[in-house]
């Protein structure tokens, strides 16, 4: 029986999915740079610790929630070398496809079981512990983690084998950055129209052109109000894992590649630490609007 969970990374995502943990009756032990989230965890009944090696030692499973793919291989050498034998490690974070699987490798080497479980719903699914999990690794350790999991996600696939995880979750960033996208050209085409942006988006929702992000990011895009959410930094990171699969495998992606570029231009302008939605900003800008 799995009782006590590591969560290392408290920020935006793991913030939020570790006080679900703890809701969920999980002693949870909590690790972050800095001690403002630290202190956070405690304040909703959680443990902090000071390190990654505190954290991790004695938990049954690990709970990775970091930026980018060298972030999780910042942390897993002590993580690795910390964890109890027949730890099960949870990677949430989206990173490499590639870099998940030479991880699992590493960990099995040492006994710990590892599967990559990146998640899709943003903050508000972080909080609600209702986010849609995208799951790689042995069919066995899946099964192990998913009562973790179902503390945090509401809908829990596995997909495959170590690494594809992160693979579905490529894809659905690729969705996601082309849907804002044309979201964003779709509210400035409607502003210089003069038409009334919110009666327009309501009846898009209910129509094809219906999406999630119509519904959780449009009313924003109409305020002007890009406070993250998702970072353009961490969106513009999954569009070079998503660009950098494509060419692996030898697949087009001219739209993802274009969007890739126009989020590259976005944090090249000072951009990168606002909603990915700010999309609409470049496209305003390209209008002379
Ligand atoms: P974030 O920057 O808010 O949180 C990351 C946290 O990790 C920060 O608090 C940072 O201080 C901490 N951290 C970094 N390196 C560390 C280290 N070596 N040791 C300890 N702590 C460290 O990012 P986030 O938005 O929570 O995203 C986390 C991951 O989830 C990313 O891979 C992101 O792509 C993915 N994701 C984010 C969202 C979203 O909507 N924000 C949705 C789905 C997936």
């Amino acid at each position: 029986e799995q009782r006590t969970v590591a969560v290392i990374g408290l920020g935006i995502m793991g913030g939020p999915m570790a006080a679900n943990l703890v809701k969920a009756g999980y002693q949870v032990t909590g690790f972050n740079r800095g001690k403002q989230k630290v202190d956070a965890l405690v304040a909703q009944g959680g443990r902090g610790a000071e390190s990654v090696a505190e954290a991790v030692s004695g938990a049954d499973v690990v709970l990775t929630m970091l930026p980018d793919s060298p972030d999780v291989e910042a942390v897993a050498e002590e993580l690795l070398a910390n964890a109890r034998s027949g730890c099960l490690w949870i990677d949430a974070s989206t990173i490499r496809p590639d870099v998940a699987v030479r991880l699992a490798g590493t960990a099995a080497e040492r006994s710990v079981r590892m599967i990559d479980a990146p998640v899709s719903g943003g903050e508000a699914g972080a909080v609600e512990g209702s986010l849609s999990i995208m799951v790689g690794g042995a069919a066995e350790d899946v099964e192990a983690a998913r009562p973790v999991l179902e503390a945090v996600g509401s809908t829990i696939v596995h997909v495959g084998p170590s690494g594809s995880g992160q693979t579905v979750k490529a894809a659905n960033q690729l969705i996601v950055a082309g849907t804002i996208e044309l979201v964003a050209e779709a509210l400035v085409f409607l502003d210089a129209h003069g038409v009334d942006a919110e009666a327009a988006v309501k009846v898009l929702a209910g129509g094809l052109a219906g999406n999630r992000i119509l519904d959780r990011k449009a009313a924003g895009m109409i305020a002007g109000d890009y406070t993250p959410g998702f970072r353009v930094d961490l969106h513009h990171k999954d569009l070079g894992i998503v660009t950098s699969a494509a060419r692996e495998a030898g697949v087009a992606i001219p739209l993802g590649a274009l969007v890739a570029q126009l989020m590259g231009a976005l944090r090249a302008r000072g951009h990168g630490s606002l909603d990915h939605s700010a999309l609409r900003l470049l496209v305003e800008e390209l209008s002379g609007h």
